[in-house]
């Protein structure tokens, strides 16, 4: 048997109610506010990734599907949204719109990961770009945005933190200040914090070990070092949450894996996902157009992984589907009563009911049991090219009519 390959899943039959509602609701929420969807090719010259997402990233160190495509081009399956988006911004000249341009999209990503509860090799993401405003406003919109989409879909026990980067300029300059420090207090440092002064002092953040969080306690944050212009456009952002009521956490130790955010940057989390505890985050990026080659254009967005706003969201009962009509034959062999069920079918299709025509050659014993079961309303049992008997299955009365006169009599909804 050939299973799907490690990572991947199915999307069945029983799992399109939940992202049919999901694909609604961020359909309503950022269709009402002006955003306009997009969709990008699944694969992108790998260039587009390496310069937008950043060589130095975990993503396009270790996460991207590569390869030739034959020609000597180096392509990669998409690992995420906001690098294409941007791509096509400029590509298709999107900055003579009216700006800012409000651009979402629901689609795959690859990424070569561990696959876990949450975690896949091709999974799905909705998410929200805006390009061409820089003002704070952007920014709480998209987060304000985000929030809503997650309680609709009623995802549990949400949290929100909240960072400014500021510039690269200023991270460079508190790298150095940070990794000065971390020197100074070595001996007081896990060793594998140690080891990493230099390449990722960052990461010291992040450790479990008493004496080097005692030490990183006293540690210069990167909010502190901000540069006037950087820490006004933060302290606008969260004038606005707070006003909306959007309940927050300042982490001056967030840090996404993307290397173009500037200033703000943001992740929520879901105490309902254990590990993979990130259902979505995002930031700005205002150097990124210009890094791919546009006119310097300011950007920020976000993006929030499917598979987990379900995981992380109530089980919804499947809806039956509404049948209106099967339509099936006395006789199975009669070729005339066939191709009047067949057309019986379509006119009620064409007249908005739904109609299933019997597929199988059932007998007629089984394709009532059939239409029991599908909960359908009535059944067209064709007799010959002129009569069908229409058996109204929630009283079970049965009567019979010209073929040419089915649809007109469900419409009726006539009492049979
Ligand atoms: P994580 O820390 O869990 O690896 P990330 O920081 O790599 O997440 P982003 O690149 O910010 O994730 O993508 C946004 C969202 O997409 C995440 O919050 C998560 O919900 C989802 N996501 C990311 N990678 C995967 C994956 N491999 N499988 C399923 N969902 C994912
Ligand atoms: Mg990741």
């Amino acid at each position: 048997m050939i299973q799907a390959p490690k990572g991947t899943y199915d999307v069945l039959p029983a799992d399109q109610p939940a992202r049919r509602l999901l694909e609604t609701h961020a359909q309503r929420i950022l269709g009402a506010a002006g955003y306009s969807r997009i969709e990008t090719p699944a694969f992108e010259a790998t260039e587009l990734f390496a310069r937008g997402v950043g060589e130095a990233t975990d993503i396009v160190q270790k996460e991207m599907y590569s390869f030739d495509d034959g020609g000597g081009r180096s392509l990669t399956l998409r690992p995420e949204g906001t690098a294409p988006v941007c791509r096509a911004y400029i590509e298709h000249g999107m900055h003579k719109l009216p700006a800012p341009v409000k651009l979402w999209y629901l689609s795959s990503f690859f990424r070569a990961e561990n696959p876990q509860r949450g975690r896949y090799r091709q999974f799905w993401q909705v998410g929200a770009e805006v390009i061409g405003a820089a003002g704070p406003e952007a920014d709480a919109e998209l987060i304000v945005l985000l929030l809503e989409l997650l309680e609709e879909m009623g995802v549990s026990g949400t949290r929100l933190r909240l960072a400014s980067l500021g510039q690269p300029e200023t991270r460079g300059a508190y790298r150095a200040e940070l990794s000065e420090y971390l020197r100074a207090h070595a001996d007081e440092l896990a060793p594998e914090v140690r080891s990493r002064i230099e390449l990722n002092p960052m990461r010291a953040f992040d450790s479990n070990d008493p004496g080097t969080r005692a030490v990183m306690a006293g540690a210069p944050k990167l909010i502190e070092r901000l540069a006037p212009e950087d820490a006004e456009h933060f302290a606008g952002v969260r004038a606005l949450l707070d006003a909306a009521g959007v309940r927050y956490e300042i982490d001056p130790t967030l840090v996404r894996g993307l290397d173009y955010y500037t200033r703000t940057l943001f992740e929520f989390t879901s105490d309902a996902l254990g590990a993979q505890s990130g259902v979505g985050g995002g930031g700005r990026y205002d150097r990124l157009i210009e890094q791919l080659g546009g006119q310097a254009t300011p950007g920020i967005g976000w993006a929030a992984g499917v598979e987990r706003i379900l995981l992380a969201a109530p089980v919804m009962p499947a809806a039956a589907e509404l049948v209106d009509l099967l339509v099936t034959v006395a006789e199975r062999d009669s070729r005339p009563a066939r191709a009047v069920a067949f057309e019986i079918a379509r006119e009620a299709r064409r007249a908005g009911l739904a109609a299933q025509l019997e597929l199988t050659g059932r007998s007629l014993k089984s394709a009532l049991k059939h239409a029991d079961r599908l909960k359908a309303r009535y059944v067209a049992i064709v007799n010959d090219a002129d009569t069908a008997q229409l058996r109204d299955m929630t009283g079970g009365q049965q009567h019979e009519l010209a073929g040419g006169a089915v649809v007109a009599a469900i419409l009726r909804g006539s009492r049979l």
